[in-house]
Order: structure tokens, then sequence, then C-alpha cells
């Protein structure tokens, strides 16, 4: 599955809430997944993929040190089990953000080459649906606060390249206009 590239406007559209999960979503969640891993990414939103929707899949097993807690439906998952939960399918996402602020470097699947900090408030508080009709209430920080945030992000047409800092942008610039 082709993963949209910088430049193309449904980068920028704000996706539909989802109101019915069909077979079809289920599907494009499973290819969303297959992609994701293909390309090495921690996450994918439908847009990237050319679906404006508002569902996005997030894995950041690889690395269970990038994030100090995890607490889901309430419960602590200590972070060996983090893996048991990624990856992570969630439509209509409804985010807390929590100070302080954080700045960390960033890439995009839709945005080749390009990376650059990010700052974002460092601990989110999620309501995320599931495709089971289910709601997981997820707490964390680090990577995986920060993907949720910029997945979510992409389900509102805002790119991680919209955040940064007045110098940072004047560097990225020209990297995006080769793009
Ligand atoms: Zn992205």
């Amino acid at each position: 599955m082709p993963i949209v590239q910088y430049g193309d406007p449904v980068l920028r559209k704000k996706c539909k809430v989802i109101k019915e999960v069909s077979e079809e979503v289920k599907a494009l969640a499973e290819r969303m997944i297959e992609a994701m891993n293909d390309a090495e990414g921690v996450g994918l939103a439908a847009p990237q993929v050319g679906v404006d929707i508002r569902l996005a899949v997030v894995d950041v097993s690889h690395d269970p040190e990038c994030i100090s807690f995890l607490k889901i439906n309430g419960k602590n998952i200590s972070l060996e089990e983090m893996e048991n939960y990624m990856p992570l399918v969630f439509i209509n996402p409804e985010l807390e953000l929590l100070k302080p602020d954080l700045s960390e470097k960033e890439g995009c699947l839709s945005i080749q080459g390009v990376q650059a900090k990010v700052k974002r408030p460092s601990v989110v508080k999620a309501k995320l649906p599931q495709l089971d009709g289910s709601i997981m209430e997820l707490e964390s920080d680090g990577l995986l606060a920060r993907a949720i945030q910029h997945e979510t992000d992409h389900l509102n047409g805002v790119l991680f390249i919209d955040r940064l800092g007045a110098a940072t942008k004047v560097r990225v610039n020209a990297a995006l206009k080769r793009l």
C-alpha cells in the first residue's frame, strides 16, 4: 500500500468521523499496519494512504524504553507487557494533553528525508475508540504520547512541519520545496 507524499491535498483534509466500523474500515486498518511495518514507521494515519477518515495505527513496541509509563483503562501496564497492546488501532481519538512540553526529533512517512525537533506536551490522556466498539483509555508519555499526537494531527490535516519553531522552519523549508 503506497504512502501518500507531501504535496498531496489529502494530507490537508480534516478527516471524517467514523460512525460505523465496516468491514472495509477493518481491512484498511490491517493494510495500514502492514504499510507502517514495511516502512518501519511508528505510526500511520488513514489520510497517509489516501483515505480521509479518522483512523490511525501506532506501534512503538520496538523500544519499550521509549515510554516511562503506560496506563490502559485505569490499569498500570509494565513496559515488558507494552507490546501486548501493539499495534494500537484507533478511530475518532480524543486527546487531553498534559504539560510539560518537550522538544524531540520527529519525522513523517509522508515527508521523506525531513526530521526536526517538535515541541509537544509530554503526557497524553487519550480516549481511543477501538474497532470492536470498546473504548480504550490510555495514558502515557515519551514516544507513544508523541506518536498519538502526531497521528491525531494527521486526522486534522496538520503536519509536524506546521509545529516547528521559526528558526527550524527556515532550515526545513528548502527541503520541503524540493519535495
Ligand atoms: Zn506523519
